[in-house]
């Protein structure tokens, strides 16, 4: 059974991030593989899953997510294989520290050396990042500006838009994936979506025609570098 888990969306929610968990179990449905899709409320323990996904927030909800999220079992989970698909304020709780409300600063989850700085300017708009051969599309809203550490490796480079500071987008780090793209960004990326089941199910999956491949080539159109 693959247990995908929505992450305190009730804080964690803003631009409709709760799809990517969607997307995510539609799309493994649709490769036969039996799969349950949970939502951890503020107050509930840490499900037991193989992908935890974390959505974006504003500044104070995003603090108060950290605050729950840390006094979870995620951080271990993390560290022994689960996966963690991580929007914007998701991304910034995963690293070490992170700004929010003027300069004060938080400490995050720790999961990989990623620090999060409050940017000159706020970064609104449309995200386009090379990744390899894909694109990744979608938009962003944040006032972070984000640094990764020695062995970090970026998601991917920005030719559109700013992600984390104006080169780069996201980062990976083992199991961890994240980015500065709503969109929902596993809905306007199937390809990515598809890259993360794979990583998680040990093997390639079969293409799968839909209505988002068209978005997707729409999207990639109609935001240029
Ligand atoms: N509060 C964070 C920032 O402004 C994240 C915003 C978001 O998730 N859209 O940087």
């Amino acid at each position: 059974m693959l247990t995908i888990a929505n992450l305190v969306p009730d804080l964690l929610g803003t631009y409709g991030d709760g799809g990517n968990a969607l997307v995510l179990a539609q799309r493994a449905r649709a490769r036969g593989e039996e799969t349950l899709l949970v939502s951890m409320a503020l107050n509930d323990e840490l499900p037991d899953a193989s992908i935890y996904l974390l959505g974006g927030g504003e500044d104070g909800p995003q603090r108060l997510a950290c605050d729950v999220l840390a006094r979870s079992s995620l951080a271990s989970r993390a560290r022994d294989g689960a996966t963690v698909v991580a929007v914007c304020a998701g991304l910034q709780i995963l690293g070490t520290t992170f700004c929010v409300e003027g300069d004060d600063r938080y400490a995050g989850l720790g999961l990989c050396d990623v620090t999060t700085a409050r940017g000159s300017i706020r970064s609104v708009g449309e995200l386009r990042v090379r990744v390899g051969e894909r694109l990744l599309v979608g938009f962003e809203n944040h006032g972070g500006r984000t640094t990764l550490g020695d062995g970090v490796l970026p998601f991917g480079r920005v030719e559109h838009g700013r992600g984390n500071d104006g080169v780069y987008d996201g980062f990976r780090a083992g199991t961890l994936w994240a980015t500065y793209a709503h969109g929902p960004v596993l809905a306007q990326n199937p390809w990515f979506a598809d890259a993360v089941l794979s990583s998680v199910l040990g093997y390639e999956l079969e293409p799968l025609d839909s209505v988002a491949d068209l978005l997707y080539e729409e999207r990639c159109r109609a935001i240029r570098s």
